[in-house]
């Protein structure tokens, strides 16, 4: 059923409008609001707190058709559900919760997830952002983050912040801020390659006051939470890898037919056959690397050398996929005419974010030698 629901709205709501939105960069509020109001914000958020209650096969069965309909609301919505709201809930105490992730769950608002700074992003222990702790129990942060998701727009975030910078990753601190509050300050919003829809921008913290019960989790715990977090957070990429790759893959099928060249449709020659199956391969066993990580989670197991697996296979395959498809479609894959395009930049950030290809493969091969 959610399947459904998020490809009725992915096809008739987002797929119509993703070249418009790719074009002008303009965040698409209204459509968010329209996925939260479905249920899509909060896939695993229990229904008592504004979610769906569903578990991640259902989030990664969603997710693909949102990516398939067009890759930038996919991130927003990856971030809300995967770095948002899942770190409360696991985290979070119940007024946290109910504060933070129903807003979110619902659609009402916007959460974002604020981990990279301008120097540290694979190396994320690295942070210089400071929340210094008052005698009241209040911490005053102070520093700058990077690349943030739906910065622009967010109106919740989970902030990571140093609090001991001598104690390294075990002095890091995960806190709740209210971008509506002072001291806080949205940068420009950054001019990208590609998900252009998808806001992001630089913050920074001036003399911001965090509550004691905003801080998520203990003191010195922020390191474990944020990497926690992305470990869930590598499904919901890998299905959106899946989502650009299969949207990519059918585009090509449908093109391969019409097109003919030599008097002949260019699908029927061998070139062109080796291409798709070898598209449809890779597409395939990312789609079920993506289910099995997801469905280990939902069963309580360790599941993060499988996320990595999928994050890496999925990512590399949706470039490699969406590079084929713009060879196929010839001088037409080169046009903004034509969504092959749009795919095969949309598709390189999920080698990117959430962990490069070159951490899952560290990821993966540490879990596998059991070396560092
Ligand atoms: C569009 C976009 C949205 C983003 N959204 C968010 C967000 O919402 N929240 C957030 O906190 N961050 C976000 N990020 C940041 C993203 O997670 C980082 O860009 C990413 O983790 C890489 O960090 P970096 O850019 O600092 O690259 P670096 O860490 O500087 O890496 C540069 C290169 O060096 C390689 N490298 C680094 N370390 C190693 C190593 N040990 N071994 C081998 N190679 C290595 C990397 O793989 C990469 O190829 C976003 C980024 C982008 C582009």
């Amino acid at each position: 059923m959610i399947q459904d629901v998020a490809r009725r709205i992915a096809q008739e709501r987002i797929a119509p409008s993703a070249e418009s939105f790719d074009r002008s960069g303009e965040f698409p509020l209204e459509n968010i609001r329209l996925l939260g109001e479905n249920g899509l914000m909060g896939i695993e958020v229990p229904t008592e707190y504004g979610g769906a209650g569903l578990d991640p096969v259902s989030y990664v069965l969603a997710m693909v058709e949102i990516a398939a309909g067009d890759a930038a609301h996919s991130t927003i919505m990856s971030v809300n559900n995967s770095l948002f709201c899942n770190g409360i809930l696991t985290h979070g105490t119940e007024a946290q919760k109910q504060t933070y992730v129903r807003a979110i769950a619902e659609g009402r608002e916007i959460g974002a997830f604020a981990l990279t700074e301008p120097q540290s992003g694979s190396d994320a222990t690295s942070m210089r952002c400071r929340a210094v702790r008052q005698d009241d129990g209040r911490f005053v942060v102070n520093g700058k983050k990077s690349w943030i998701t739906s910065g622009p727009v967010a109106r919740y975030i989970v902030l990571f912040a140093t609090t001991d910078p001598a104690q390294g990753a075990r002095g890091i601190t995960a806190f709740l801020v209210d971008t509506q509050r002072e001291g806080f300050h949205r940068g420009k919003t950054e001019p990208k390659l590609g998900i252009r829809a998808s806001a992001t921008c630089e913050i920074e913290f001036q003399d911001y006051v965090v509550q004691a019960d905003e801080v998520l989790g203990e003191v010195g715990q922020g390191f474990r939470i944020a990497m926690g977090v992305l470990d869930a957070g590598r499904i919901g990429i890998a299905s959106q890898a899946v989502g650009i790759a299969r949207a990519a893959f059918e585009a090509t099928v449908a093109y391969v037919k019409e097109r003919k060249a030599f008097g002949q449709p260019i699908g029927a020659f061998q070139m062109t056959q080796a291409k798709i199956a070898d598209m449809k391969c890779k597409l395939d066993a990312s789609l079920l690397l993506t289910l099995r990580a997801a469905w280990l989670k939902g069963q309580g197991k360790r599941f993060t050398n499988e996320a990595s697996i999928a994050k890496l296979t999925a990512s590399e395959a949706a470039m490699w996929i969406a590079h084929q498809a713009v060879q196929i479609h010839g001088g037409m894959g080169y046009s903004k005419e034509m969504p092959v395009e749009r795919y095969f930049r949309d598709a390189k950030i999920t080698e990117i974010y959430e962990g490069t290809s070159e951490i899952q493969r560290l990821v993966i091969a540490r879990n596998e030698t059991g070396l560092r």
